[in-house]
């Protein structure tokens, strides 16, 4: 897990679990929802949202351009599209309303396919992109990372792995070979 730090009045304060300490270890239940607050604007900053057409495009400095492509976010279909950077600057309007901008991001930060390619990251993983499956049956099953029951409808899956995602963002990717044998 990433340490979580945000700087307050001149101090700092670090995120364990739900909570926050300050530097010598003191938990701060009373800066909870300032330090919450802050963490989330500090986040955003690294968000940038914009109009392209008819599409709203995140763009998320954690996902890095490779050459002249930039990858966005596409809300409307939910998915990640390669976009040539120049074509990308010259034709989007940024989104600069702070309401309009919020209520985008919240929709990205809930995204099962946004959390999948953050975690693909962090595992230092290739994203080969989803799909939504062609299979007609039902699947039923639970998540092996967070336990949650997930079925296959509707759902995108992962293309390198072809299992369904599920809300927190895992795949079949991140399992390890002992865990399969059940
Ligand atoms: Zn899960
Ligand atoms: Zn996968």
């Amino acid at each position: 897990m990433d340490r979580v730090e945000v700087e307050y009045k001149g101090k700092k304060y670090v995120r364990h679990g739900h909570d926050w300490y300050s530097s010598i270890g003191e938990k701060t239940p009373e800066l909870q929802s300032i330090l919450n607050e802050k963490l989330l604007a500090h986040e955003n900053e690294k968000l940038w949202v914009a109009r392209l057409n008819d599409q709203t495009l995140v763009f998320d400095k954690r996902i890095p351009p490779s050459g002249e492509i930039v990858t966005f976010w596409y809300l409307e279909k939910d998915q990640f599209i390669n976009l040539e950077r120049d074509h990308a600057r010259s034709n989007s309007i940024s989104i600069q309303d702070q309401a309009q901008k919020t209520k985008i991001l919240e929709k990205y930060r809930g995204s099962s396919v946004v959390r999948h390619r953050l975690k693909l990251q962090t595992m230092g993983k290739e994203y080969s992109g989803v799909r939504y499956s062609a299979n007609k049956v039902r699947r039923e099953t639970n998540c092996w990372s967070c336990k949650s029951p997930i079925t296959s409808e509707n759902l995108p899956e992962c293309v390198t792995c072809g299992w369904i995602l599920c809300s927190c963002g895992a795949c079949g990717c991140g399992r390890s070979d002992q865990l399969w044998q059940d």
